[in-house]
């Protein structure tokens, strides 16, 4: 594109997109430099995506500007966007399966160039190249759809490079990488920034936003509630811009001394998973266990339900042994799980958020009466839904029509419903927005404030922080560590890293 001396890169004032009387965006405008990394936060639904697609000229706003390099745009289209350097990669990545890693970089550039046939050796070199720009080592003859998501993405991150991008736009980038593969996005959004290539960073998870760029701009319900540099942002700031509400983050207080033995676990091991672990957990406790990823703190929690046999060792609840490897014997006991991929493992999808809540308490109600008490089923779900603040249109909803955040409700509710004595929740916030987020915690105190034993396995440290009054560290299967709740962030990640 054609600079104008001083001109951002991109310019936006006053956009403004409705579908069908729904406001997407309203009057929403900011800039972006050449080599600035910026932010795009905020909830679900909060106009981000549509935000990216007006811009890649997907989508045609209603009013309002858009300059690229002080040129004003009207009528952009995915081709003039794109020849003026506008990529996003998109959550699909819009590559070629069949094709390999060097095509699926080379091809539109090698297209674009004009060439009416296709040089596999300048492709191939091309594709080459840009890896190297990027430090990144894929296979050049993989085929695509072979590889791993985060290799494909990272291929689809090269293909916008070899055809010029100046800004390249990503929508919720890091949703299906693990805590690795993130590092390593995050490296790589450092190294088109120093090439001087501009990133709109697209995302609702709080630490990355504030971590890669330099400038944040948040929208909540299709407007720009707050914009300034990202040191002038923390966690709490953020949050409370995006969810428009005051968040606790401050640890839970002290347990009292005589808070009651709930929970004992002796020299629980498996081979290759984890070995001698060792605790204890009161009444009221809120204890987190963290690790990285490989770290066997998956196995532990499974473990702890019967999801996962141990070799050896015990597990006790108010003094009695609880059968290993048997998760009927772990619920009998009072144990809950509520598991981290609640999509596969914990609900039943296209069945009514009673029927999913319901499950839970079908066991108590049915042996005690000898008959169903329905009547009773549906009062108890129907309670609890209520007191979890759960968000459906009705209780006979299918649960797949409900957000990530209402989603883990139910799953919560289905084991409070059946009052449990100790309550595992692995990841309990994985996948769900910032403001389900901070309730799900609130409703982790307020059961730890009743008395129950709450488990929270998580490697979100400032979760864990604000959750837990302690939390274990967890390292090649083993407990390596302690420390309390509200420890410094820097601390337990140095910790959980040595
Ligand atoms: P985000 O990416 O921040 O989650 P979106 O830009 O996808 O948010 O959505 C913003 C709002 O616009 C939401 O209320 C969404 O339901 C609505 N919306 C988005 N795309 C469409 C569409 N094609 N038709 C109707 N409504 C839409
Ligand atoms: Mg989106």
């Amino acid at each position: 594109m054609p600079a104008a001396a001083d001109a951002p890169l991109i310019a936006m004032r006053g956009v403004t997109k409705t579908y069908s009387g729904i406001t997407a965006l309203e009057d929403v405008g900011f800039s972006i430099a050449a080599g600035e990394a910026v932010s795009l936060a905020g909830e679900n639904g909060s106009g981000k995506s549509t935000l990216i697609k007006i811009l890649a000229g997907v989508e045609q706003r209603d009013s309002g500007e858009i300059s690229f390099g002080g040129q004003p745009q009207n009528g952009l289209t995915p081709r003039t966007a794109a020849a003026a350097g506008v990529k996003v990669i998109f959550q699909d990545f819009s590559l070629f399966p069949n094709l390999t890693v060097a095509e699926n970089i080379g091809f539109s550039a090698e297209l674009g160039a004009g060439h009416r046939l296709v040089n596999r050796g300048r492709v191939r070199a091309l594709a080459e190249a840009t890896l190297q720009r990027l430090g990144v080592q894929i296979d050049l003859d993989a085929r695509v759809e072979s590889l791993p998501v985060a290799h494909k993405q990272l291929v689809a991150i090269c293909r916008a490079l070899a055809t010029e991008a100046r800004l390249i736009i990503m929508d919720e980038p890091t949703t299906a990488l693990t805590g690795r593969e993130v590092a390593t996005l995050l490296g790589i959004i450092r190294r088109l920034k120093a090439d001087g290539v501009a990133v709109l960073f697209v995302s609702h998870k709080l630490a990355e936003v504030l971590e890669v760029c330099e400038h944040v701009v948040v929208l909540r319900n299709g407007r720009k509630v707050a914009e300034g540099p990202a040191a002038e942002f923390d966690q709490a700031k953020l949050t409370r811009h995006m969810t428009g509400r005051d968040v606790a983050d401050a640890p839970p207080e002290a347990l009292p001394p005589d808070a009651p033995l709930l929970m004992a676990v002796r020299g629980l091991a498996k081979a290759g998973a984890f070995a001698a672990v060792d605790f204890d957990l009161h009444g009221g406790e809120v204890l987190g266990i963290s690790g990285l990823l490989g770290s066997g703190r998956t196995s532990l929690a499974k473990a702890l339900f019967g999801l996962v046999i141990p070799d050896t060792g015990s597990v006790r609840v108010d003094g009695r042994d609880v059968a290993l490897g048997d998760p009927l014997a772990a619920a009998h006991a009072g144990i809950g799980y509520v598991p981290e991929d609640r999509l596969t493992e914990g609900l039943f999808l296209t069945q009514s958020i009673l029927r999913n809540v319901g499950i839970g308490r079908l066991e108590a109600h049915g042996r005690a009466a000898g008959v169903l008490d329905l009547a009773g089923l549906w009062a108890d779900a129907t309670d609890w839904l209520k007191r979890l603040a759960v968000k459906a249109p009705r209780v006979t909803a299918e649960v797949r029509s409900l957000s990530g955040g209402n989603q883990q409700r139910v799953v919560l509710a289905r084991w409070l419903s059946r009052s449990p004595r100790v309550l595992v929740l692995n990841g309990p916030s994985v996948g769900v927005d910032v403001g389900s987020k901070a309730e799900i915690h609130g409703i982790i105190r307020e059961l730890s404030a009743q008395g129950l034993g709450v488990i929270v396995i998580s490697d979100d440290l400032p979760e864990l922080l604000t959750t837990c009054h302690r939390i274990l560290v967890m390292k090649d299967g083993r407990i390596t560590d302690e420390l309390a709740g509200g420890t410094a962030e820097a601390d337990l990640a140095r910790r959980l890293a040595s």
